[in-house]
Formats: C-alpha cells, sequence, structure tokens
C-alpha cells in the first residue's frame, strides 16, 4: 500500500485507518426487524493509507478495483461511473451534514474482505472512510453513533436499504469475541466463544445475482406482515404468539415472518452454545436455520446446498449455515479447531466435485472494530 501511494501521491502516507468485515453467527435478515444477531468482526479488513491535503479535495485509489476517484468534500454528489466511490462520498455527505469537520485527502484502499460476498466489504470501506476523517479532523465519534452514519450513508447516499448489523460489527466489535447484538436497542454483549471451535468461512464463490431485488421484496413482506399483526416491528412477539397468530397473514408473507421470529429464537440459544461447545446445540440450530433460510425465507441458491453438503460431510464440524443476505456468496462452518485443515481440504473438494468451482475456505478470528492503526 506504501508502495503503491508514493507511486500515486508522490510521498509516503501519514495516517493509517482499518475496520473489519463480519460474518453472521446466526441471525439472518433480523438486523431490519429491529431482532437479535450474533455476530462476529472478522480478521479479513479494509485498510485505508493517507495524507491529508491542503485542498478540499478527496481522492481515493482502489487497489482491489484497480481504480481512483476523486471529489470536492464541498460539494458532494454521487457519481453513477465509479459507484464504488460513493460509499466514501456517501460517508462524507452524512459526516458533513452532521456538522463535522472534514480535511481532503489523498488515500489508498486495499482490502481483504472478499467484495461482494456477504462478509460486508462494504460496510468495511465506510467504516474504514468515517475512521480516517475522525484521524483527520482531530474528533471521535462513538462507535454505536458511527455506525449509524455509516448505515446512513449506505441507505440514503448508496441506495442500499441495508439494517445496522454490518456497520455495528464493524464500529463496535472487540477483538477475541463475538457480539451479541439487540438492534432494537443498538445494545450489545460480547460473547467468548469456545477456544476448540474454529468458525471457518466458505465462499461458494458463486455470483449473488437475486441478492438486491430479493432483499428488498423479503423486507417489503416482513413489514406487512407486522403490520397486519399491528406490531411496530416482527420483534415484538414472542415465538409463541406468532404461532398461534400467524394463521391471519397471507400463506407467503407468514412463512417468512416465521423464519424471521424462529431466527431470532434462536440466536441467544446459539450464543450459548458456542460458548459452551455444545456439539448437538450448534448441530441442531445450525440446521434448523438452514433449513427456514431455504423453505421459509427463499434465500438459498443451489450452490449453497451443495457447499452444505460439502461442509456437513467433512470432518471436524460441528453444524453450518448460511452467511449473509443468502442467494450464493459466504457461508459459515464451526469447526473443531484441531481438525481445521482435514475440514477445509475435503470440503474443498467435495464442493469442486460437486459444481466444478473451487471454493475458498478460511478460518477467521474475532478482530477488533474500526480504528487507526
Ligand atoms: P458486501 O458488502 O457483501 O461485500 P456489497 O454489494 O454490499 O457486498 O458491497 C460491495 C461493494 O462495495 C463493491 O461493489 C464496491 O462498490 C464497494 N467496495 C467494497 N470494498 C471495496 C474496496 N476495497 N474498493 C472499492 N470498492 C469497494
Ligand atoms: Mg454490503
Amino acid at each position: 500500500m506504501t508502495e503503491r501511494f508514493l507511486e500515486r501521491f508522490g510521498a509516503a502516507p501519514t495516517i493509517w485507518t482499518r475496520a473489519p468485515g463480519r460474518v453472521d453467527l446466526m441471525g439472518s435478515h433480523t438486523d431490519y426487524n429491529l431482532g437479535c444477531v450474533l455476530t462476529l468482526p472478522i480478521g479479513r479488513d479494509t485498510w485505508i493509507a493517507a495524507r491529508p491535503r491542503r485542498d478540499n479535495f478527496a481522492r481515493l485509489h482502489s487497489m482491489n478495483l484497480e481504480a481512483s476517484a476523486e471529489f470536492n468534500l464541498d460539494s458532494i454528489e454521487p457519481d453513477a461511473g465509479q459507484r464504488w466511490s460513493d460509499y466514501a462520498r456517501g460517508v462524507a455527505s452524512v459526516l458533513a451534514r452532521e456538522g463535522k469537520t472534514l480535511t481532503g485527502f489523498d488515500a489508498v484502499i486495499h482490502s481483504t474482505v472478499p467484495i461482494g460476498s456477504g462478509l460486508s466489504s462494504s460496510a468495511a470501506l465506510e467504516c474504514a472512510v468515517a475512521t480516517l476523517f475522525e484521524a483527520l479532523g482531530g474528533w471521535r465519534l462513538d462507535p454505536v453513533r458511527k455506525a449509524q452514519l455509516c448505515q446512513r450513508a449506505e441507505n440514503q447516499f448508496v441506495g442500499v436499504n441495508c439494517g445496522i448489523l454490518d456497520q455495528y460489527t464493524s464500529c463496535v466489535g472487540q477483538a477475541g469475541c463475538a457480539l451479541l447484538l439487540d438492534c432494537r436497542d443498538l445494545s450489545s454483549r460480547a460473547v467468548q466463544l469456545s477456544p476448540a471451535l474454529q468458525v471457518t468461512i466458505c465462499d461458494t464463490k458463486s455470483k449473488r445475482e437475486l441478492a438486491g431485488s430479493e432483499y428488498g421484496r423479503r423486507r417489503a413482506q416482513c413489514e406487512e406482515g407486522a403490520r397486519r399483526l399491528g406490531l411496530k416491528s416482527l420483534r415484538e412477539i414472542p415465538l409463541g404468539d406468532f404461532h398461534n397468530r400467524e394463521a391471519e397473514l397471507p400463506a407467503d408473507v407468514a412463512r417468512r415472518c416465521r423464519f424471521i421470529v424462529e431466527e431470532h429464537d434462536r440466536v441467544g440459544r446459539m450464543a450459548e452454545a458456542l460458548a459452551a461447545h455444545d456439539r448437538e446445540a450448534i448441530r441442531g440450530l445450525t440446521a434448523a436455520s438452514f433449513r427456514g433460510a431455504c423453505d421459509l425465507y427463499e434465500i438459498g441458491a443451489p450452490p449453497m446446498l451443495a457447499m452444505m453438503q460439502a461442509m456437513l460431510n467433512a470432518p471436524g464440524v460441528l453444524g453450518a449455515r448460511q452467511a449473509g443476505a443468502g442467494f450464493g456468496g459466504c457461508m459459515v462452518a464451526f469447526v473443531e479447531k484441531a481438525r481445521t485443515a482435514e475440514f477445509t481440504r475435503e470440503a474443498t473438494a467435495a464442493y469442486a466435485a460437486a459444481t466444478g468451482i473451487v471454493p475458498d475456505i478460511f478460518p477467521v478470528d474475532a478482530a477488533a472494530g474500526a480504528g487507526r492503526c
């Protein structure tokens, strides 16, 4: 990154920031329904090397995309031709509206979060940019507030209607533990996972074509369900009450809502199971989550089924499920740490044999949230 910075900007960077990607360990699509999620900030992250400028220009270069962009901090507009830079423009725009002093800069960006695979490279970029503005301006935001502002940038400026999960994990995460996040009041508590367990990402390397449009449809169906039941959000209804009342809903809306209410109910139990290395509970909860994702919420895809089989047949696996929004992309397996290498080898071979696609399977540990380095 330093070499690239010298090449493009003619001097060495003086400020470094980073922000992690994340994987959800339980709680698919619960965030925008104001439910709970068990989430892990991962040691795949987005780095920014920067140097302040004397004028009000922001000049960015992404090593991942081999692309450059430039904008004036006094008049921040989206750029359809450089959509990737909208994540940075959006953060700048939201911070400016909050009355924060913005400083011009030159920056090189490099990420080890796979882009567009469900591990939230978009939030990692936003949170690294927000942290850069803090460092340049000499002011600080509370991490939860920073997450909310980055979410607002993605919602309002980029136009992606995501929940708070990605930005919260990237800003608030702590090294060494998962977070049990309550999206209703934005509180979280640290969860220590069993040290004998290895969280392992299994990237199907398949395109997530439906993710955008279907995400919006799922969200609308959840909102419809909540409205018909007279609730502010699906979070408000206990599982037993929902089962008694789901007949009031149109069948497709009922299935979507049932998944959310059941998935929210699994989150706390999964936190306990992963802390206690409770093999039976991990197996049961992950299997129910994946079954619901495929049959009720319908966010499965053929490559995910192939990966699920490959993961469950590999040695050392305790359980496995979808991750992110679904529709392909990454999945997550919980593996006995001592058997991670065997698991990776065999799951890779089985998935490649079934699909003709070589997956990317790698272990992840809990990394620190966004910060200067
Ligand atoms: P995910 O967040 O799951 O990786 P998204 O579709 O939400 O997938 O966000 C991916 C988009 O974020 C990319 O298409 C690109 O526009 C932007 N992005 C993320 N990381 C980078 C990066 N390192 N350099 C440039 N753009 C990035
Ligand atoms: Mg994203």
